[in-house]
């Protein structure tokens, strides 16, 4: 098949050297990261995207996918399908479906699950928005870059699935954190503390999978000096992608604010930034009751 992809950093470009791998004729551009083997580098989005029968951006925000999306769509061959794969607010995903739609185009809203390991091990969860059969002409593609694909609905429910997910992961961390630090001042071994829980109903993938204590549960960040991961400001994009869902769609999201306001202070204000955003732990652990 013939792909063009736009967007080649940390995510991108693994996801790219996938197909090429898997014996597709790839196009790629990027503003600044290379191109991976075998990838053929375009001059410009709409280079990449003419004659392609399947568009995919891997891309920072929802402002750089629109503007991507105003030179890749007249570019594009009709019957051909644009599926963007980037973490973005869910009315960008809608209007660039639309605006696809609207040029006789297939679009579908693919974001992923499984961080940069997971897209250079092809093992991503894909959560996919979009008309069926747009999905099914994807679909191969899903199944080289990742090992689930889930289609959850019209334009748009893939990156609705995408934060809600998100924000229950930002606001178990800090549950999780804030037990740990708690546990620790009531004398509580942080080992004993991960068996009861781990068993117990408190548990949870961050609790379980993603221990935040270092030395404690399976290898996490948190056992490589916080490294991340999952940085820390990304956790903050994504929950402030949840609010500004929340708030368009008029849903009392109360928790979700909160992770979010904390997720921002110690990004913001605190060494948070470029950080595995377990590292809440250390952070709450040294203070003390306001
Ligand atoms: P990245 O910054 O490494 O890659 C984005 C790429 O887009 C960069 O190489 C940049 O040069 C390129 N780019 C920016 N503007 C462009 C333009 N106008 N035209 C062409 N290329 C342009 O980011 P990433 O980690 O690969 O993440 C990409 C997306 O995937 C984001 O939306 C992110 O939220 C999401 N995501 C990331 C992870 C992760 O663990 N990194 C996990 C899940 C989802």
């Amino acid at each position: 098949m013939k792909i063009g992809f736009i967007g080649l950093g940390n995510m991108g470009g693994p996801m790219a050297a996938n197909l090429v791998k898997a014996g597709h004729r790839v196009a790629g551009f990027d503003l600044a990261a290379p191109m991976p083997e075998g990838v053929t580098a375009s001059a410009s989005a709409a280079e990449a995207a003419h004659e392609a029968e399947i568009v995919i951006t891997m891309l920072p925000n929802g402002a750089i996918l629109r503007a991507v999306a105003d030179q890749v769509i007249p570019a594009m061959a009709r019957g051909a399908v644009l599926c963007d794969c980037s973490t973005v607010d869910v009315d960008s995903a809608r209007a660039v479906a639309e605006q696809a739609a609207g040029a006789g185009l297939g679009a579908l809203d693919a974001p992923v699950s499984g961080g940069i390991s997971g897209a250079a091990a092809g093992t991503l969860t894909f959560m996919v928005g979009g008309a069926p059969e747009a999905f099914d002409r994807v679909r191969p593609l899903f199944d080289i870059m990742g090992q689930k694909a889930v289609h959850c609905g019209a334009s748009g429910t893939g990156q609705a699935a995408k934060i809600c997910n998100n924000m229950i992961l930002g606001v178990t961390m800090i549950a999780t954190c804030e037990a740990f630090a708690l546990a620790d001042k009531l004398g509580l071994d942080r080992q004993k503390m991960f068996d009861v829980v781990s068993t117990s109903s408190g548990y949870s993938w961050s609790m379980n999978a993603y221990c935040p204590a270092p030395g404690v549960g399976p290898a996490s960040p948190a056992d490589d000096g916080y490294r991340p991961g999952f940085a820390s400001e990304l956790m903050l994009k994504d929950l402030r992608l949840s609010q500004q869902a929340a708030e368009s769609a008029d849903a009392d999201t109360p928790m979700g604010e909160l992770a979010a306001a904390l997720y921002a202070r110690f990004v913001e204000q605190e060494d948070g930034k470029g950080r595995d955003f377990s590292a809440v732990l250390p952070w709450i652990a040294e203070r003390r009751r306001p």
